[in-house]
């Protein structure tokens, strides 16, 4: 038997993952008649972790379909806000996603962070022990079979990256309760009780105090926190809006 040509057409939000080539249309596509179509459309560059619902002749099917020849197969992104069945919604940021890390645990949301570049597989491991979302803008760590769930981060700059990740996954915010250097949960602190953490002018100028039940870290409403409740109040307005109904098929 002859390798089957299918055709495939990728929506406009995974077009970034194609080559150039084959963003615009449906392109024709050869199969090796065995390979499952989510082995194809990865093999096509595109990270499953993107992909939501794959219909082929305006059928959907699962990512076991084997595709045969003539089938028109349309490869549309993950619906949101996305469901992660199975633990609590918690995150594993990798080595180039410091900024984001700490604006999330800033909003309270149980987010990991490797400051050392520990490798694709360590990091592909700690997502599948301890059940985090794996976020990153590497293919490659995506792609990983072991990881326990991923997320491509699709903008480089940290505002764009944080309103994407809230807007897909709508984690619960719970602002001021988590310490943004190692991700532990705030306890209330009186100024005696983290004195000897303090600079001496840091002592004289505030009053109210948290501190990290992990690392130790005090924190006070100190000269950067303008910047942060801004970026908690965008935050909570973004998260208070109704989901928008989910977008109707594109077309059949
Ligand atoms: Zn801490």
């Amino acid at each position: 038997m002859s390798a089957p040509e299918i055709h495939v057409e990728f929506a406009p939000e995974l077009a970034l993952f194609i080559p150039q080539g084959r963003r615009l249309g449906a392109t024709p596509v050869t199969t090796d008649g065995t390979s499952s179509l989510g082995h194809v459309v990865e093999s096509l560059g595109v990270p499953l972790t993107e992909v939501g619902t794959l219909r082929v002749n305006g059928r959907e099917v699962p990512r076991s379909y084997v595709p045969s020849a003539g089938d028109t197969v349309d490869v549309l992104p993950v619906a949101r806000p996305q469901q992660v069945p199975g633990a609590p919604l918690r995150f594993l940021l990798d080595v180039h996603l410091g900024t984001l890390a700490r604006r999330l645990r800033l909003l309270g949301v149980d987010t990991a962070y490797e400051s050392t570049d520990i490798g694709d597989p360590a990091l592909a491991t700690r997502s599948a022990t301890e059940k985090r979302v794996m976020l990153s803008r590497d293919r490659g760590l995506l792609h990983r079979r072991e990881l326990w769930a991923g997320a491509f981060v699709y903008s480089t700059r940290p505002e764009d990256q944080l309103r994407d990740i809230l807007d897909r996954f709508r984690p619960e915010l719970r602002p001021w309760t988590r310490c943004t250097a190692c991700n532990g949960l705030l306890r209330e602190a009186t100024k005696e009780q983290v004195a000897d953490r303090l600079e001496h002018g840091t002592e004289r100028s505030y009053d109210v105090f948290a501190q990290c039940e992990d690392c130790g870290r005090p924190y006070w409403k100190g000269a950067h926190h303008e910047q942060l409740e801004a970026i908690v109040a965008n935050a909570l307005a973004e998260a208070s809006r109704p989901t928008p109904p989910a977008a109707p098929p594109r077309r059949s």
